[in-house]
Order: structure tokens, then sequence, then C-alpha cells
């Protein structure tokens, strides 16, 4: 998942970047309110943790742009204690929940997780694709009955490429939002995680395009569910 937090004190900003990234976020910092609204209306965002008291723009102002400009996207407003009329103005401008700083960065990875599945609908923390079934809150994964360890990056990519079974992400899409890169590393570090998932999801004597396939020139699909059983 690809976090924006826009955030102008450092402490704050690192210490939740930090916390967002242990759980396998992906997350982009902007200090500035001006800098935060045009990366949120540039950028593909999954949340939007928007404080309100910026420099160039105040939060309220940026949720209320994204809202006129019709971006959906989830927003968790941070506000500072007692100012009452901030949340108020923020829940009726279109925010989707807040928090009072100081705050536990569990409880804001929780959050996020939670305004991100309201979002899209998936009120399951279980997602099915075919045989494999993913929890994307304990980031367990299963294919059939086998339990298959995979690393922080591993996961956030088959969680990407589960989004939607059978639609191609391109190289360029998997780079911003497993890698947070917006630039061409010239590396084939993609390549290297997909083979990689692959022999960790991989059966005896299975195609090893089973699960994981590549379109020649586009990207790769997860297959849809018929496609992907056994
Ligand atoms: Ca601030």
């Amino acid at each position: 998942m690809k976090i924006l937090l826009v955030e102008d004190e450092t402490p704050i900003a690192d210490f939740a970047r930090k916390g967002l990234e242990e759980q396998g976020f992906t997350v982009d910092v902007s200090s500035d309110g001006e800098d935060g609204f045009h990366l949120a209306t540039t950028q593909e965002y999954d949340a939007i943790i928007l404080d309100i008291m910026l420099p160039g723009r105040d939060g309220i102002s940026i949720l209320k742009g994204l809202r006129e400009k019709g971006v959906a996207v989830p927003v968790l407003l941070l506000t500072a204690r007692g100012s009452l009329d901030d949340r108020l103005q923020g829940l009726n401008l279109g925010a989707d929940d807040y928090m009072t700083k100081p705050f536990y960065v569990e409880e804001l990875v929780a959050r996020v997780h939670a305004i991100h599945r309201r979002h899209t609908g998936e009120r399951l923390t279980i997602r099915t694709v075919g045989d494999l079934r993913i929890n994307l809150l304990t980031r367990e994964v299963w294919r059939g009955d086998s339990p298959i360890e995979l690393t922080s990056r591993e996961f956030n990519l088959l969680e990407y490429l589960t989004r939607v079974p059978g639609r191609v992400y391109t190289r360029t899409q998997i780079l911003e939002h497993v890698w947070g890169y917006y630039f061409d590393p010239k590396t084939n570090v993609i390549d290297v995680h997909i083979q990689k998932l692959r022999v960790r999801l991989a059966r005896e004597g299975e195609d090893r395009e089973a699960v994981i396939q590549t379109v020649r020139g586009a990207g790769y699909r997860v297959a849809a569910a018929e496609a992907a059983a056994p």
C-alpha cells in the first residue's frame, strides 16, 4: 500500500514513516502543504495522512481541494489535541478518520488499514485469489493449506498484483507502488523479485507462470481465479 504523509513536524513525520514502513507500507513524506497537494493530485495513493497545521497550505484546504477535484482517496487527518472545530470541519469535508497527536503508530497503522478497507469495499482481511489466501492484516499467505513465507517486499508485490486478478500491472506501476520509485532504477529489481516470488509460490511440476504471468512488453498479472486453480 502506498501512503502520502503530509506532516511538517520532522520528529512526528520520521516516527510515523518508520512505523508505517515497518508494516510494509511505501511512504512518501511531504513537509509542505503546496507540495503535499501537488503530490496528492499527481500521484496515485492508497491513503493520505494529512496534518492540519502546515506551511504553504493547511490540511483542511488540501482536503477540500482534493474532494473538489474528485480525488476520492481515503484521508486520515492528524489534529492537535482539543481542536474539535478542525475535526468536525474535516469530517464534514470528507475526511475518513482523524487521529489526535500524539498517537501510537500501531493505532495509526490499524486506522489506515481500516479506511483503506472501507474505501475499497474490501471488508474481509483475507483476500482469496484462486488457491491463494492472503491475510492483509497479519501479512500471512497460504497456497491451499501450505503457508508461504515471504519477505516484506515479496508480500507487498504479491498484495499489489492480486488487487485485481487478471489485470496487467506495468513495471512503472509496480516500481511506484511497491518500491516508491518515480524513476527507472535501470536494474532488474522487479524481475528478481518476481522470480523469487514464483519460486516461493511454486508447486512441484507446475508451470513457472502458474500464478504470476509475464505479459510481454506490458508487465505482470496474476491469473484470474479459474486459471490459478490447481
Ligand atoms: Ca503541523
